[in-house]
């Protein structure tokens, strides 16, 4: 492509007025719809499955054909219609940004930064011209030196720089998220491709750690997937913040936003919980470069970005990504098995203390995403399972199960290679039953009652037995209280806890109930989500010392909970319940036999425990 390109859609976006947190986009096409071109923003960003109509936030709205002003229609939510015209034809918005998520866009005096489904409107009909972009920077001295970020391909600017990039279609114009400002910048190259790493907002980061680290994990999956990769260069686009956690996936890019005190300080070199979650968190974003950007549900080709896009894969694409995530980590030797256990005994705790998951399929989860995970309200633990930990979970089983069918010979890494060879790589979707039937041919058995209970029924998958076979034992116990994370055993000697069925915060003057679980003892007795505890057998309870105060009694004993619904005071007789095992964590078996070790040193790439 050229800058010359007659036939290509020409953006322009600069923040005008930074304060105000607008952008001025505008979008020209050199041959408009003789009937009334129309425009529209989407309604979603592809990799978040909500929507999020992001026309809202344009605040205005212009066009011209030359000199001539035209009457631009708003048609519904986010469609604009201009009036017939001769020639080229320039749409202008003005739109907001003021979301500091990796979803949307951000603006103020220190930095720009937008997705293109935020900002670019489509062009009906015109969807498939090539793109080219300007990209400017506000005008004024303050932000002289900002540099620009992004992943998109630059046709007349400096490295760095503003000015015109380029893009083949509206699909890749919007899967390349810009940051602008001062920020850090640092490179590496992995199997011999580029990869930036850009870390916006205060921080003290050490950048050549983190791209030290960042280039172990990223030729592990490089290889893992066969070279080359896919892309022809790679940009981490970090945003520091004091509280956050966040990441979307693109195709040579992915936006972060992390806590800063979870990027490596400059002479510290043990990997933190922090940094140990955010290398999960860059893992499983870079591994989406393959499975959902490349390997792709056929629901998803082409996007329909007006309106939900339903598949029953979610599990697929976000859980088989969530297992590989940290298991990248374990098998690129950044993190040991110990930790490795240690994390999938938290994410089962996660699933286990959902009720959800014995309503919900994860078939069903990924099909309702849009209304259910993405929408939580007090109901979403007892109705909604994650396809993110279950599904972790689940590709685990599927892993397993794999190597046990195949004696060792065939696992999920082969169906993730498949994956990409047969569908991936040539650009062919993947049909609903896709993943099954894949998954079938690989294990040389039918899988059908697998996926029947797992996937599509609402099971809890077989890990004890599974993991029996590598020599690792699964072990579920009561909670010890609403700190346990799980991923340990108990202390030794706690003794049984009473439970009350429901998660509450300190907050309106008391304990405010944020979910009553289904089945236990706070549901029996009436309680509801949003009641006001005040009073355990007539004492003030108090909202940070309330597990203390409740530790004092067993289970099957009967207390009395005052408190407000609304304004209006009630009484709560409850039979107190055991604490439910609902509590996961693994050890490695001493008693494992040879056969046990050699499948687990296969599976874990680690064979020296
Ligand atoms: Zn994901």
């Amino acid at each position: 492509m050229n800058a010359t390109q007659p036939d290509a859609i020409r953006y322009r976006i600069q923040p005008t007025n930074p304060g105000a947190h607008r952008f001025t986009v505008s979008c020209s096409v050199p041959d408009p719809d003789p009937e009334g071109q129309r425009f529209s923003l989407p309604a979603w960003i592809p990799g978040s499955y909500t929507i999020r109509d992001f026309a809202r936030h344009v605040v205005a709205v212009s066009a011209r054909c030359g000199e001539q002003a035209l009457a631009v229609e708003k048609l519904d939510k986010d469609t604009w219609r201009c009036e017939p015209c001769q020639g080229a034809l320039t749409l202008t918005l003005e739109v907001h940004a003021w979301e500091l998520s990796v979803r949307t866009a951000h603006l103020d005096t220190t930095h720009a930064y937008f997705n293109g489904a935020a900002v670019f409107p489509r062009v009906h009909g015109h969807e498939q011209r090539p793109c080219v972009v300007d990209l400017q920077l506000p005008v004024g001295e303050a932000s002289r030196r900002w540099r620009v970020a992004t992943s998109m391909r630059r046709l007349a600017a400096p490295l760095d720089g503003p000015g015109t990039y380029c893009c083949d279609d509206y699909d890749e114009l919007i899967d390349h998220p810009v940051e602008m400002g001062h920020f850090a910048h640092a490179r590496f190259e992995a199997c011999g491709v580029p990869h930036d790493v850009v870390v916006s907002g205060r921080h003290k980061a050490d950048m050549e750690r983190l791209c030290r680290d960042l280039k172990r994990l990223c030729e592990w999956q490089i290889r893992f997937f066969g070279e080359p990769a896919p892309m022809e260069r790679y940009v981490f686009l970090v945003q520091a913040v004091g509280e956050g956690y966040g990441g979307l996936e693109h195709r040579a890019s992915t936006s972060l936003m992390c806590s800063r005190d979870d990027l490596p300080r400059a002479g510290a070199d043990e990997i933190t919980e922090g940094y140990r979650t955010f290398l999960g968190l860059c893992s499983h974003e870079y591994f989406h470069s393959w499975n959902v950007k490349r390997i792709k549900p056929a629901a998803f080709a082409p996007y329909d970005l007006a309106r939900e896009n339903h598949t029953r894969l979610l599990w697929a694409f976000e859980g088989i990504t969530a297992y590989y995530d940290d298991l990248a980590l374990l098998r690129c030797g950044l993190i040991d098995l110990d930790t490795w256990l240690q994390l999938l005994g938290e994410t089962a705790t996660r699933v286990w203390r959902g009720p959800g998951r014995l309503r919900q399929s994860l078939a069903d989860s990924s099909f309702d995403a849009w209304t259910k995970f993405y929408k939580p309200d007090a109901n979403t633990p007892n109705a909604v399972v994650s396809y993110y930990t279950k599904g972790a979970l689940v590709a685990l089983a599927l892993d397993l199960l794999l190597r046990r069918l195949s004696g060792g010979e065939r696992s999920l890494d082969d169906l993730m290679r498949a994956l990409w060879g047969r569908h991936g790589k040539p650009g062919i979707p993947v049909p609903e039953d896709g993943i099954e039937r894949l998954a079938a041919e690989i294990a040389g058995a039918d899988l059908s009652d697998f996926f029947a209970r797992y996937v599509h029924g609402t099971e809890d998958p077989p890990l004890a037995e599974l993991l029996e076979g590598i020599g690792i034992e699964f072990v579920l116990r009561p909670a010890e209280g609403a700190a346990d994370k799980g991923g340990k055993p108990a202390k030794a000697g706690t003794r049984a806890r009473a439970d009350l069925g429901l998660r509450a915060r300190a907050a309106n003057g008391g304990l405010e109930v944020e979910t009553v679980f289904d089945g236990g003892a706070a549901q029996a007795a009436g309680l509801a989500a949003g009641d006001v505890l005040l009073a355990l057998d007539e004492l003030k309870i108090d909202p940070r010392g309330f597990e203390r105060q409740l530790a004092a009694y067993r289970p099957g004993d009967r207390v009395t909970l005052h408190a407000f619904r609304r304004d209006e005071l009630m009484r709560f007789e409850v039979l107190l319940a055991s604490a439910p095992a609902d509590t996961a964590f693994l050890r490695l078996r001493d008693d494992a036999g040879e056969a046990a070790l050699r499948a687990r040193g296969a599976w874990s790439g680690v064979t020296s425990t």
